[in-house]
């Protein structure tokens, strides 16, 4: 390819949230990418290199936000605060120097016990007022500050408590069923002790005031659950990261549906983009996604979709569902935009991490990635999945790879194989 048409490359990034599996019994023992009809990341694989790419550091626990730090190659060991930061983002709340953000859950407890992390998942026609009445008797602004999300989503701010970091919380999703003074926030250090002591306040003031809202009364009458306590859990910091243009020298732009990737984009310098329609679910606007990505590339270099419906599929357990999402992500979006652009473009595919049918929930394993462009040879994979990825030309690739490998991949015409790596 001529060096001007190169130097016009356009380049795209495609993240199906969870989409990497084990083998499944019913499916014949194989997973859900290789079951699924998916010509067009076939298509990628097969004109272009794959490999596996270890997107959670051994040190870091398994999730969206440490794994999509490191597709963009932010190495998450360097850059994660805590997902906080990032999803207070999104809804516009900004934090400044020792400022925390504190995702606030809605959450439902019965007797001592913590019952339901989501409230039943409460509407925000509901949550909001919820939040207002807790806003009302609990805040202390320049300490303490409450902010309404979406559904049952909502944060906690600490300003100026530069030792929130060293205060220990559960995600209140894996303590069904536990004793709500089992789980409090805890303080690692006698000077966070403090802090700590205003989220447990928090925790239980919201109880007393939560208890007997005309909200919850009526959710109760409905057979609902209530949202009758507040949860403070995934504490960050605002971050210190370069943009993605100082990076990598490109303009971006993200397109999510999901706070907590809005708020890494935000943070990243992203243009962050909005598809109305766009859920998070299997009923996500797909050809809306793809339609704005089109647009988004004609003054971006570099656009990053992201699909989060695979991933919920793997939470909920269901294999049919997981196979059907992405065969609605690879018709419904990444054909459209494939079809669509005009000006050749390097793109690349992959998940963020696993999220296993068989556990549901998210793991560690390196997940499978296949990069097409003009100027890359292919390595004669002929599929996207993991199992293919694993004979790929790329290799075993750490956290800061894929971009860096979409990028150089118009530079040169050989990568060598990466050698594999331990972290
Ligand atoms: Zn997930």
């Amino acid at each position: 390819m001529e060096k001007d048409a190169v130097s016009k490359l356009k380049y795209l990034l495609v993240v199906g949230d969870g989409m990497a599996d084990y083998p499944i019994p019913e499916l014949g023992n194989i997973t859900p990418l290789q079951a699924a009809h998916k010509p067009n990341m076939d298509a990628i694989a097969s004109k272009g290199r794959n490999g596996l790419l270890k997107t959670v550091p051994d040190s870091m626990k398994p999730g969206s936000d440490v794994a999509i730090l490191s597709v963009l190659g932010f190495d998450p060991r360097r850059f994660y605060t805590g997902r906080g930061a990032f999803e207070a983002a999104a809804r516009g709340i900004h934090l400044k120097e020792k400022d925390v953000a504190f995702r606030g859950n809605l959450i439902t407890e019965k007797h001592g016990k913590l019952v339901d992390y989501s409230a039943g998942h409460i509407t925000s026609e509901d949550s909001t007022q919820l939040i207002e009445a807790v806003k009302k008797a609990c805040e202390k602004p320049g300490e303490i500050e409450f902010y309404s999300g979406l559904d049952y989503r909502h944060f906690l701010i600490m300003r100026n408590a530069p030792l929130s970091l060293q205060i220990e919380c559960t995600p209140p999703h894996d303590a069904i069923g536990a004793e709500i003074s089992a789980i409090l926030p805890k303080s690692k250090s006698s000077e966070a002790e403090k802090t700590a002591s205003l989220l447990r306040d928090a925790i239980y003031k919201s109880k007393e005031i939560l208890e007997s809202h005309p909200v919850n009364i009526a959710r109760q009458k409905n057979g609902k659950n209530s949202g009758n306590m507040i949860w403070p859990w995934g504490g960050g910091e605002k971050p210190r990261m370069p943009s993605f243009k100082e990076r990598y020298g490109l303009k971006a732009a993200v397109i999510s549906a999901v706070d907590l990737v809005k708020g890494i984009g935000f943070y990243t310098g992203m243009q962050v983009i909005d598809v109305p329609g766009a859920t998070g679910r299997e009923d996500t606007n797909y050809e809306g996604k793809a339609e704005a990505a089109l647009k988004a590339l004609e003054d971006n270099d570099l656009v990053f979709v992201h699909v989060e419906a695979p991933d919920e599929a793997g939470h909920v357990k269901d294999y049919k569902l997981k196979v059907k999402t992405i065969e609605d992500l690879d018709k419904r979006l990444l054909g459209r935009i494939m079809e669509g652009l005009k000006e050749p473009y390097a793109i690349a595919v992959l998940p963020d991490h696993p999220t296993p049918i068989k556990i549901g929930t998210h793991t560690r394993e390196p997940v499978p990635f296949a990069v097409q462009s003009p100027l890359l040879e292919a390595d004669g994979m002929q599929k996207f999945d993991e199992f293919s990825a694993k004979n790929g030309g790329f290799g075993l690739v750490k956290q800061d790879g894929v971009v860096s490998l979409l990028l150089s991949s118009t530079r040169s015409c050989k990568q060598p194989k990466t050698p594999s790596g331990s972290n």
